[in-house]
């Protein structure tokens, strides 16, 4: 197989000199609703980052389609649900950039190019694509989109030269590919320093970006098990108070609590990683104290949980309420960062298209035809 050549590659860092702020890419599948696992494992992390960073964060429309391709007619409306619920969580259509992902083209021409330079195998060993052909029975994994959607993630990041991708520990190696990608096109496709391009930053196209890896609590669902809509043990961002209530009061805990009087355990109970999360020390205290000696009830702790939940749900319920009721604005918002995430992807298509020589400049063919017709008159 051929090999790209290598050289001595850029870091992320070579930004922070240029006195721009460093990129940062995330997204989701458009899953409809999101719910507090999103919120605990992405949403609240990415809050914080938009002020520091120079936040792009999509929503993946397309991604939806590597494993759901056959009915596409719930996509549009879980894109404005989740849009809604990103603006719900304090993502500020001010301060970052929020999108959908097929209304920026050029994610497509990317993912096509790189496509192109991608050796199968790096594609086969994604831990995530065997493991998930093997274990998901009831979907169509035998596609090329599924095999691809690795690269389609590598595309996202790279269209935007993202310095960093927040990202859980399982998510890791799809940065790694990213990088390997990037250095691959790198490699093959170096800048011509003399090309007139527009704000050249780097000595090549892409960076290698970095996992900024995020804390992430865990947070299980009403079952105990991992918080996930398809197990049906989700609390979402949106639920109503009564419903948050009766969700937490149907919540498992810890087993060898059996009786009232027998002592339990907050660390082996999913409500005491709600606490964990969600409540003051000073509630943490009394649960720990309460459940250990049994000097509490789970009906009185659980109560303790959902209004420490709600304190953090009712600003985000509030908000959400708003936009909510006018799904004409979240639209325009969404339109609004496309046009901002397209022209941040047009202006890395134009780098790739120089490095790749297939920009549609004549000047290329003046010089061609003009030697042509030099040779011609020789003869
Ligand atoms: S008292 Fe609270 S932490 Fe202890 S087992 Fe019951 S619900 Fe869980």
């Amino acid at each position: 197989m051929d090999q790209a050549p290598t050289h001595n590659l850029p870091d992320s860092s070579q930004r922070t000199g240029s006195g721009q702020k460093q990129r940062i890419l995330s997204g989701m599948r458009p899953t409809g609703k999101l719910h507090l696992g999103n919120y605990v494992g992405a949403l609240a992390n990415w809050v914080k980052l938009q002020d520091k960073y120079h936040c792009f964060f999509f929503i993946a429309d397309w991604h939806a389609l590597t494993s759901d391709y056959a009915d596409t007619s719930e996509i549009k409306q879980s894109c404005v649900e989740v849009m809604t619920d990103y603006l719900a969580a304090g993502l500020d259509p001010q301060r970052c950039t929020m999108f959908i992902q097929s209304h920026v083209p050029q994610h497509a021409e990317l993912h096509l190019l790189l496509s192109m330079i991608t050796p199968l195998g790096w594609l086969e060993r994604v831990p995530t694509y065997k493991e998930q052909q093997q274990n998901i029975r009831d979907k169509d994994l035998n596609t090329y989109g599924f095999l691809g959607y690795p690269l389609l993630q590598s595309a996202d990041i790279m269209l935007y030269q993202a310095d960093f991708v927040p990202v859980g520990e399982d998510q890791v190696p799809h940065i790694e590919i990213t990088r390997e990608i990037a250095r691959r096109f790198n490699g093959f496709y170096p800048r011509d320093a003399t090309a007139n391009e527009p704000e050249p930053r780097r000595a090549y196209v892409f960076p290698e970006p970095q996992a900024l890896l995020t804390p992430s609590p865990k947070l299980p669902g009403t079952d105990g098990r991992k918080m996930s809509k398809s197990y049906g043990n989700s609390i979402l961002l949106s639920d109503p108070e009564p419903v948050v209530r009766q969700k937490l009061k149907t919540m498992v805990t810890d087993p060898a609590r059996v009786r009232r009087t027998d002592p339990g355990n907050p660390d082996v109970c999913p409500v005491g990683d709600v606490h964990k999360i969600f409540s003051s020390d000073e509630t943490l205290e009394k649960v720990y104290a309460g459940c250990r000696s049994a000097g509490i009830g789970c009906i009185e702790c659980k109560i303790w949980a959902a209004d420490s939940l709600m304190r953090v749900l009712n600003p985000i319920q509030e908000r959400r309420d708003a936009y909510e009721k006018n799904p004409h604005k979240v639209w325009e918002l969404l339109e609004n960062g496309a046009g901002r995430a397209r022209a941040a992807a047009e202006t890395t298509m134009q780098e790739v298209r120089v490095a790749m020589k297939m920009t549609k400049d004549s000047r290329v063919l003046g010089h061609q035809s003009s030697a042509k017709v030099q040779k011609v008159d020789a003869l």
